[in-house]
């Protein structure tokens, strides 16, 4: 199954950056013409194949407790890509919405629980028109690396140990993902802009 073992991550963390996440240590291989590739879920039969005819943009670790992450992994590794450059190409039917109330749409796998794709379908959100995904799933060479960490203190919530979190975060900055407690100034300016765009468009009177 595709859970993932935080009892085994929280045991095993003593600075291994395999832990953060699998593909914390390897090396940075995204190609800049890159134009993506299949992500493809952890089913030995009937897998789920998605078709990204994109490079993924923005590609993240996160340590909130509703992206997908590997076995044993403290932190999720997500992307985002345009959402008309996704497209499921094989098994479907085996895709299911996690929460329905949830912003982010999140579509798994209903049989090895790896989450494919999620949409965002709320107009007036920031991520509109973007749907995240997990570049890992790919076998293809290319992709954009992480370049950043959200959401780090949101693993004590699920059970890290608060006195470990200076040794968490320059693990990460070691790593070259430098530890932030919601998304990258970058994004969080992206996500304010779109707030100011939308309450002008609807008449408000806004002061900078
Ligand atoms: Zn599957
Ligand atoms: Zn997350």
């Amino acid at each position: 199954m595709g859970r993932y073992d935080r009892e085994t991550a929280l045991h095993a963390f003593d600075g291994q950056s395999r832990v953060i996440h699998p593909c914390a240590a390897q090396a940075k291989d995204d190609k800049p013409d890159f134009q993506g590739g299949t992500l493809r879920c952890h089913c030995h039969d009937s897998p789920v194949l998605v078709q990204i005819n994109a490079q993924s943009q923005h590609n993240h670790l996160c340590g909130c407790s509703r992206c997908w992450k590997s076995d044993g992994a403290l932190f999720s590794q997500i992307a985002v890509v345009p959402r008309n450059a996704v497209h499921v190409v094989e098994n479907a039917d085996k895709l299911g919405l996690v929460d329905p109330a949830a912003v982010i749409q999140r579509y798994a796998c209903r049989d090895c629980g790896v989450h494919l794709v999620g949409r965002v379908e709320s107009k007036s959100h920031g991520f509109y028109g973007l749907d995240f995904i997990h570049t890992e799933l790919s076998a293809d060479i290319g992709w954009s690396a992480p370049s950043f960490a959200a959401y780090v203190s949101s693993v004590v919530e699920a059970g890290f140990p608060p006195e470990q979190m200076p040794h968490l975060r320059r693990q990460l900055r070691a790593l070259g993902l430098e530890p932030y407690d919601c998304l990258s100034p970058d994004l969080m300016d992206v996500i304010s802009h779109h707030a100011y765009v939308r309450r002008r468009s609807e008449g408000e009177r806004v002061s900078a």
